[in-house]
C-alpha cells in the first residue's frame, strides 16, 4: 500500500467520528465539481526534512460557504521536483470531506531534505495552482542560510494585501505568520458614526470558515502562500478579541462552542497536521498548535500558543474580560506568581526546548510584545502603566521563560512578535530598566512586526512609549508591511519592511530600518 493511500485510510479512520456526526453523504466519492473549485489557491507548511503540508479547499464560490453538496469529493494531488511536473516526486488521492469544510490536507512523506519541490491538486479536468515549498534540512546538517518572512495581523477592511506581494517577491525559505490571519469582526457599520459597531460578526462554524474564504480570495495573500512554506500560530482574532482560554471579552456562557468552531476553521484552512482531538461532543475544544520546527542545526522555531492556555486578563473593566491598561497601584493581582501566559504543559515542553537544542538560533515564534512597555514615565519603584493581554499582564510568567533560557542556555534566542502592530526592535533582560550588566545581561533580542494592514496608534504615542522604555531600541507604527530575517551561523539581519500606501494593492516596499544580531552577542545592533 503506498504511502498517499495509508495516510487515505488513516485519515478516514481518525475522522470516522467526526463523519458520523455529520450528515449522511454517498459512499462514492465525487470527482467533479461543475465549477472551478480551487478558488482559495494552494498552501503548504509545517515543513520537516522528509515532508510538508500541502492544502487547498474545495470552494467554487467563495463568498457562499454552502457552495458544494455536502458530499465527500476525491482529489488527486502531485508534488514533483520542477515546475512543468516533470518528475513527479510523489502522488496520490484524498478525501475532501463535508464535515472539514471540503478542506484537504496532504502529509506528503519521504521526502529529500533541504529541498524545493512545486504541487498542485486535481479534481475532474480542474487543475489548481501551482504552489512552491520546501523541506527542512537533514536533521545535523549546517545549511547555509535561512531567510523568514514574518507577518501578523491582516484585517480585511483596514487595506490591501500588497505585503504578501512583497513577500513573494522577498524568496523566503519559510513564511512565519504570527496570529490575527481573520478577525472576526465583521466592516464597521457607518450607522453608528460616533459609537461604531462591527456587524457582520463571526461566531460560529460556517461564521468562520465564510471569513477564511473571504480573506483567502486576495490574489496576494495567495500568492505568499504559493511561493513558500508557511509556520503558523494564532492570536485573539481568530476567535475574538482578546480571549483568553474559555473566556471572551464580552461575557458568553457557549464561549467553548464558540471556540471550538474557530479552532475547527483555522485547522480547515492551514496547512498543519491533524493534531489530536478532543472527545466529542466538541471535537476541536481543544487544539494543540505550539510545536517545533529545525532547520538543521541552524535554526530551531518553538512555535507558541498564548492563548489557548493562559490565565484571564487582570483586573479587567467592568468586571467582564479582555484587555485594560494599569498601574500596580491599581492592580497588584499583575504580579501574582500563578499568572500564567502558556499554560504548565507548555511551559514544561518550552523549557525542554530550550534543553534539548542543538540550534545556532533559537527563534521564538510568537504572538505578542515579550519586552516591557510602560506607557507612562517608569517610578523609582518601577511602576508604570502595563497593557494587560500582551506579556505586560504576566510579567511573573515571563521571568519564567527569561529563568528557562538562562538556565539551559539556547544559543541566540530571538523572540519574533505581532499583535500590536507597531515595528519594534527591543533587548530583553530580567530588569528592563536597570543598565545590562553582568547581573542584568541581555538575555534576547526581540523583533517585533508591524500588520500586514491593521491600523495602530499615532506615532507620537510610540515614540513616548520608546523614550520611556530605553529597551525598546526602535518603535515604529505608523508603517504597514512585514520584517525579513537573514539567517546565517554568524549573524541574523532583521529588515523592517514598509508599505508605500497599505490603500493600494500595487504599492510599493522599502526598507524602514534593519538591523543585526551577532552569533553570540544578544541584543539589538542598529544599522545605519
Ligand atoms: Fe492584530
Ligand atoms: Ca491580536
Amino acid at each position: 500500500m503506498d504511502a498517499g493511500r495509508r495516510y487515505f485510510l488513516d485519515r478516514v479512520a481518525r475522522l470516522a467520528s467526526l463523519a458520523a456526526c455529520a450528515s449522511a453523504y454517498p459512499g462514492a466519492a465525487l470527482a467533479r465539481t461543475s465549477s472551478y473549485p480551487f478558488t482559495l489557491g494552494v498552501a503548504s507548511g509545517s515543513p520537516r526534512p522528509d515532508s510538508v503540508v500541502l492544502w487547498t479547499r474545495l470552494l467554487p464560490d467563495p463568498l457562499n460557504a454552502l457552495a458544494l453538496p455536502p458530499a465527500a469529493y476525491s482529489v488527486r494531488w502531485e508534488l514533483a521536483d520542477d515546475e512543468g511536473f516533470r518528475h513527479i516526486a510523489a502522488k496520490g488521492e484524498t478525501a475532501a470531506l463535508p464535515e472539514l469544510a471540503h478542506s484537504v490536507h496532504v502529509d506528503v512523506a519521504g521526502l529529500q531534505p533541504d529541498r524545493w519541490y512545486w504541487y498542485r491538486f486535481m479534481l475532474g479536468d480542474a487543475v489548481s495552482p501551482i504552489g512552491r515549498t520546501r523541506t527542512a534540512p537533514a536533521a545535523g546538517s549546517m545549511p547555509l542560510g535561512l531567510r523568514i518572512a514574518v507577518a501578523s495581523c491582516q484585517h480585511w477592511e483596514f487595506g490591501e494585501y500588497a505585503a504578501h506581494r512583497h513577500i513573494a517577491a522577498a524568496n523566503p525559505d519559510v513564511v512565519a505568520f504570527l496570529g490575527d490571519y481573520i478577525y472576526e469582526w465583521g466592516p464597521f457599520d457607518l450607522a453608528h458614526p460616533l459609537k461604531p459597531r462591527h456587524k457582520n460578526i463571526s461566531a460560529d462554524l460556517a461564521g468562520y470558515r465564510s471569513r477564511y474564504a473571504q480573506y483567502k480570495t486576495d490574489p496576494n495573500l495567495q500568492a505568499a502562500h504559493h511561493a513558500a512554506p508557511w509556520i503558523v500560530t494564532w492570536d485573539d482574532h481568530e476567535v475574538s478579541n482578546d480571549y483568553a482560554n474559555d473566556r471572551g471579552e464580552a461575557p458568553d456562557p457557549n464561549f467553548l462552542q464558540r471556540r471550538a468552531a474557530a479552532y475547527q476553521a483555522f485547522y480547515e484552512h492551514m496547512p498543519v497536521r491533524l493534531p489530536p482531538l478532543s472527545s466529542e461532543p466538541l471535537r476541536f475544544a481543544n487544539m494543540r498548535i505550539y510545536e517545533r520546527y529545525d532547520w538543521g542545526r541552524l535554526a530551531r522555531f518553538h512555535v507558541l500558543d498564548d492563548r489557548q492556555y493562559r490565565a484571564y486578563q487582570v483586573c479587567p473593566k467592568d468586571g467582564g474580560g479582555g484587555s485594560t491598561s494599569i498601574t500596580n497601584a491599581q492592580c497588584a493581582e499583575r504580579l501574582d506568581p500563578a499568572r500564567t501566559m502558556l499554560g504548565a504543559e507548555q511551559e514544561k515542553w518550552l523549557a525542554h526546548g530550550f534543553a534539548s537544542s542543538t540550534a545556532k538560533w533559537n527563534i521564538l515564534t510568537q504572538q505578542t510584545l515579550m519586552a516591557q512597555c510602560s506607557q507612562t514615565p517608569v517610578a523609582a519603584d518601577g511602576d508604570g502603566k502595563f497593557w494587560t493581554d500582551g506579556w505586560d499582564g504576566y510579567p511573573v510568567a515571563r521571568q519564567r521563560l527569561f529563568d528557562d533560557l538562562q538556565k539551559h542556555r539556547p544559543s541566540n534566542p530571538v523572540v519574533i512578535s505581532g499583535d500590536v502592530h507597531t515595528f519594534y526592535a527591543a533587548n530583553l533582560k530580567r530588569d528592563f530598566y536597570s543598565k545590562a550588566s553582568p547581573a542584568n545581561p541581555v538575555i534576547a533580542t526581540e523583533f517585533c512586526g508591524t500588520s500586514i494592514t491593521s491600523s495602530s496608534r499615532p506615532q507620537e504615542r510610540t515614540d513616548q512609549y520608546v523614550a520611556q522604555n530605553p529597551h525598546i531600541k526602535f518603535g515604529r507604527s505608523d508603517k504597514r508591511g512585514f520584517m525579513l530575517l537573514n539567517i546565517s551561523a554568524k549573524q541574523m539581519s532583521t529588515y523592517f519592511l514598509a508599505l508605500d500606501d497599505v490603500a493600494r494593492a500595487d504599492s510599493g516596499i522599502s526598507t524602514l530600518a534593519s538591523f543585526a544580531v551577532e552569533d553570540g552577542r544578544p541584543g539589538v545592533i542598529t544599522r545605519a
